[in-house]
Formats: C-alpha cells, sequence, structure tokens
C-alpha cells in the first residue's frame, strides 16, 4: 500500500489535531469514577443541555452508551426491542443486547437505514396474549450509518414516537452521528433528542476525538446509567485528558461537518459519472457515501493498492468522509475509482 493513504474507511479515522493535544495536555483532570474530574463534569453538563435532557455520562465508547441504554429499557423476561435491520446494535456490538439485556430483537426493514411507523405498529406484540414477548423498547439511529448516513426528518420521527407512545415502549436515539445531522437540516440536537428516554452522542467519529461518548437521559435514568458503567468495567480515573478532546470537538470540529457533506456530495456526484458505478447521489445527506459495483471485493483491493482505504459492507463499498480527507484527496479516491474499473 503506497504511503498516502486516503483514509475513506470511517470517520473514526480522524487524527487528533495539534489544537485538540493542546486542550488534552492542559486539561484539568480528578477521579472520574468519583464524580471529581472538573472536565468530564462539564463535557456532560454541555451535552445534557445541547440534546436538551436533565443528566448525562461520559462513557469510553458509543458502543458502551448503546449498550448500557438498552440495559437500562430491558429487562431480561423476553423484553422485545425494534430498531432496523442495519442498526448498530443487531451488525455491529457482538451481540450485546441479547448477551448483556436479554433483549428479543426485532429488526425491522426500511430505504435507507430507516423504516417507518406503519412497520413498526404492524410489529406491536398483544400484551394480553401470555404467548407473546413484550414489546419494550424502540431504537433509532441518527444518522443512518449502513443506511448511508440518511437523516431521519423529524416529522417521521415524531409519527414512530406516537407509536411508542401508545403501546407504551421506551425510547432511544443512537445519535453517534446526531450533530451531522443537525448541520445538514439546521435543526437543533435538542429537537432531534425530543421525545426520546435516553439519547447519545460520539465523540471519536466527526468530531475528530480519540474516545468517547455521552449518554444522557432523565437524572434518574443517568444515576441508573453510572451501575451499568461501573458493571461494565466502563467508570474511569483522569479521563478529563479524553473529555478535553471531546469538548475540543464540540467547540471547533461541530460547523465544519459541513464541508464533509460538501465532500461528500461531489464524491457521490463523481461516481455517478463513472460506468460500472451504482448510485443515487440524491440521497447523500451528510458525510457517508454507499454504492454498488458488480465485484465490490475486488474493487476495495484495487482501491487500497492505489492508496484509498474504503470500507467493505453486504457487498457494497462505504466510503465516509471526515476532517482529514480534503476536496483533493476526494478527487484522488475518484481517479483511483475511475482506474481501477477501467
Ligand atoms: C460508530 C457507531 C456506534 C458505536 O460507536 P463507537 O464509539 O465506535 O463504539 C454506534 N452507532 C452508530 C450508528 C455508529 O455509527
Amino acid at each position: 500500500m503506497p504511503d498516502s493513504v486516503i483514509n475513506l474507511y470511517s470517520d473514526t479515522q480522524t487524527r487528533p489535531s495539534a489544537g485538540m493535544r493542546q486542550a488534552m495536555a492542559e486539561a484539568e483532570v480528578g477521579d472520574e469514577q468519583r464524580g471529581q474530574d472538573p472536565t468530564v463534569t462539564a463535557l456532560c453538563e454541555e451535552v445534557a443541555e445541547l440534546l436538551g435532557k436533565e443528566a448525562a455520562v461520559f462513557l469510553p465508547s458509543g458502543s458502551m452508551c448503546n449498550q448500557i441504554a438498552i440495559r437500562l429499557h430491558i429487562r431480561p423476561l423476553g423484553d422485545e426491542m425494534y430498531l432496523h435491520r442495519l442498526a448498530h446494535p443487531i451488525t455491529a456490538e457482538a451481540g450485546g443486547a441479547a448477551a448483556i439485556s436479554g433483549a428479543m430483537v426485532m429488526p425491522l426493514e426500511g430505504e435507507g437505514g430507516m423504516f417507518d411507523a406503519a412497520t413498526l405498529r404492524a410489529r406491536m406484540r398483544d400484551a394480553r396474549d401470555s404467548h407473546e414477548p413484550r414489546s419494550r423498547l424502540v431504537a433509532i439511529e441518527q444518522t443512518t450509518n449502513l443506511g448511508g448516513g440518511r437523516v431521519w426528518p423529524r416529522a417521521r420521527i415524531e409519527a414512530v414516537l406516537e407509536v411508542a407512545r401508545e403501546f407504551g415502549l421506551r425510547t432511544h436515539l443512537d445519535g453517534a452521528r446526531l450533530l451531522n445531522a443537525t448541520v445538514a437540516s439546521g435543526a437543533s440536537a435538542a429537537a432531534y433528542a425530543a421525545g426520546f428516554e435516553t439519547a447519545w452522542i460520539d465523540f471519536s467519529k466527526g468530531l475528530g476525538a480519540p474516545v468517547g461518548g455521552c449518554l444522557a437521559g432523565s437524572a434518574e435514568l443517568i444515576a441508573e446509567a453510572w451501575r451499568y458503567k461501573q458493571m461494565l468495567g466502563g467508570s474511569m480515573r483522569q479521563a478529563g485528558i479524553i473529555a478535553a478532546a471531546a469538548r475540543y470537538g464540540l467547540q471547533h470540529n461541530v460547523e465544519r461537518l459541513a464541508e464533509d457533506h460538501a465532500n461528500a456530495k461531489f464524491l457521490a456526484a463523481g461516481l455517478a459519472e463513472i460506468d460500472g458505478v451504482e448510485i443515487d447521489p440524491a440521497t447523500v445527506e451528510t458525510n457517508i457515501v454507499i454504492f454498488d459495483v458488480a465485484d465490490a471485493a475486488a474493487l476495495h483491493d484495487k482501491l487500497l493498492a492505489a492508496g484509498v482505504d474504503s470500507s467493505l459492507l453486504e457487498g457494497r463499498i462505504r466510503m465516509v468522509t471526515h476532517l482529514d480527507v480534503d476536496r483533493a484527496g476526494v478527487e484522488t479516491a475518484l481517479a483511483a475509482v475511475k482506474g481501477a474499473l477501467s
């Protein structure tokens, strides 16, 4: 592989910038597990406010935010949870919803990683029938990852929440890329998180931090989340070092997500011009571009040899733009795809 890799594998590939490292070096720290790290405390207050919730807890990863939220909502008594077939807890959390929470998982279908209210409603169980599991939790991803970075429109979310209210479901928002949605749509993070009992954002994706996510909810739920955080080994000590990176990302790297979106749209438009590539550029709303070719595995390897890293998912190619890939990098990637397919 050539040295100069254009890394479109994921927005997790960002490296902490000089300014972020400076903020980390200067962070005030304390014992996070005892609630005594001032930088972590400040971060949690900022995220709770951003998401319009009472409280938040800092966790080592977004996956742990999902797993703890699922544990908060699901009782290991056959409770059933509803989420899209491509959702992260189904595809990429090692079966934790079953292993840690004892959840029954009902995958739902829908274009772009989004199901709709009617699809959810059709799966609701009869609470009076003791043969059936109990309907308990619905979760959505904003934006959808394997669905191609799509932004759930607020009206579609409202309709899903309406079904949740009717059937007494708990509600969870996987906001790994929630701030991509807010920058793309102009709606606030709190507006998207409204009506969800738990919601979280990731710092190690487009915000450019090395580690972490914050899970937000009511004071009561977050107090309970601390118990599961301890149980899963997620309590930390002088975590202000990494919380400082997260705060820096929130301060400096949110508005600029618009550049990643513009680069992704440029990439999608360029790909659509290449013979042998199948993509509808109109579906690219944020920083994720997923496309089809006849032999995705072969293209993936050729791109890697040409210095362009992408990911191969279910026989498709995914490219994710982020702050370490500029327009020139995207142009190089396009030339590499063209070269590999000609
Ligand atoms: C990345 C991602 C996660 C997990 O976050 P990590 O910080 O990598 O553990 C969860 N959900 C979605 C939609 C993601 O894209």
